[in-house]
């Protein structure tokens, strides 16, 4: 008899540090639509890493607002900020493997050497590799962790290793991606780079956590915007690099104002405790999103 097919999980994760949007609107309503529609489950995670501008009043609003959708979710909420220990294991893992090294730079320092962005590139300009190979922990300088891309292609087999590392794309990328998307090593070193797995404060970075977080909650379908698409790829390596499963992913399109910016905070009045307490139904909410 034929195993039967996991079930769909989806997820909302954004982070605290702010009101939902129509924007966030809209990506909820896919992620929930889609777990409707498959008779799957629907989670919420806080991604509350940065913890100067994450605010529990702005979860509760996103709690509130995402009840007045109509949605529920059947586990408690996951807070990231609640997974240190766990992102700690897996970061001295890495360090067991060394696949990452310290590195004190500025941000300054950074754009200063890297010169102009490069077009592709999900973190700005890729690090251009100053502490690298540098010997020895600067244990009395505050310093991030950054991964080792030529030396994490090769622990994971090579450049043809790496190719046939791949994940599905059901939804949409910025240039039309979509199907079986393979990595590609010599992007990842020369667009990438050597990325933060841990920030100088000593939090995780988002790429790590992300990846951890979805396969800690069991996700099965990553609905984010187009925006997170160049970032999926180091999402794929780190899976491989921790042996955590690769979610099915759906991006989508941005909800934009009428100068073709993407939503953000200044767009008050399409925050939806604004459209809510201006009357909005969650049927007018779903209309205003192009839903
Ligand atoms: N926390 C991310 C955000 O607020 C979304 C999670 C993801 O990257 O998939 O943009």
């Amino acid at each position: 008899m034929a195993s039967a097919a996991p079930s769909v999980v989806e997820r909302f994760a954004p982070s605290p540090t702010g009101e939902l949007h129509l924007g966030h609107a809209f990506s909820a309503l896919t992620a929930w639509e889609a777990a409707q529609a498959a008779g799957g489950t629907f989670l919420l995670r806080m991604d509350d890493l940065d913890t100067g501008r994450c605010k529990p009043e702005f979860a509760q609003g996103i709690e509130d607002d995402l009840r007045f959708l109509g949605f529920f979710w059947p586990e408690p909420v996951l807070y990231q900020s609640t997974r240190a220990a766990e992102h700690g294991a897996v970061i001295d893992d890495l360090i067991a493997k060394g696949l990452v090294y310290p590195c004190v730079c500025t941000r300054a320092e950074i754009q200063a050497a890297a010169g102009a962005p490069q077009e592709g590139a999900p973190d700005g300009p890729p690090y251009p590799g100053t502490c690298r190979g540098q010997s020895g922990l600067p244990s009395d300088q505050p310093h991030a962790l950054r991964l080792d891309m030529g030396k994490a292609i090769d622990f994971l087999g090579g450049n043809e290793a790496v190719r046939s590392l791949t994940f599905e794309e059901i939804g949409v990328g910025p240039n039309g991606e979509r199907g079986t998307i393979p990595l590609d090593p010599d992007a990842l070193i020369e667009q990438v780079g050597d990325v933060v797995l841990r920030r100088k404060d000593g939090a995780i970075a988002y790429h790590l956590a992300v990846v951890l977080d979805d396969g800690f909650q069991g996700i099965t379908h990553v609905t984010r915007g187009q925006d997170l698409f160049p970032s999926t790829p180091i999402h794929r390596l780190l899976q491989a690099l921790t042996g955590t499963p690769t979610p099915i992913y759906r991006h989508h399109r941005l909800i934009r104002d009428e100068n073709g910016r993407r939503l953000a905070k200044r767009h008050r009045d399409l925050s939806l405790s604004v459209l809510r307490a201006g009357g909005a139904t969650p049927a007018d909410i779903r209309a205003s999103a192009g839903l």
